[in-house]
């Protein structure tokens, strides 16, 4: 699990986007399979952006009292996230919850009755 999530993180993950750059997917295949919209499924939607993740996100702001101004990218994000609370175990918890959501994004995408990607594709 960790390595998959440091290669979320890195942005090195067989997204919709990345295999239609490669040409191994068509245009009309690089839709985000969550929303269904005309967003390209990339790194940066899938575990933010894209309206699924991103109303977790915010509810997790909310119920920890925190504002902020969310950053464009997950490996930013992940720089900014454990600044944002204090105390050692509110950083545990808050940690955790930072890998689940994109750990928990990519199993329900590579789940998604909408994903037309070949089994040795999808990592
Ligand atoms: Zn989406």
């Amino acid at each position: 699990m960790e390595i998959s999530f440091w290669m979320v993180i890195l942005n090195k993950i067989n997204t919709r986007g990345v295999l239609v750059r490669r040409g191994i997917l068509g245009i009309n295949d690089a839709m985000c399979p969550l929303c269904m919209s005309t967003f390209v499924e990339l790194v940066d939607h899938l575990t933010i952006h894209c309206h699924y993740r991103w109303s977790i996100w915010l509810k997790l702001i909310e119920w920890w009292g925190l504002s902020w101004c969310c950053p464009g990218n997950l490996s930013d994000l992940f720089k900014q996230w454990e600044f944002l609370v204090h105390g050692e175990f509110q950083r545990k918890v808050w940690s955790m919850l930072f890998f689940a959501i994109p750990w928990s994004t990519w199993i329900l995408r590579n789940g998604s009755r909408h994903c037309i990607l070949p089994s040795h594709i999808v990592h």
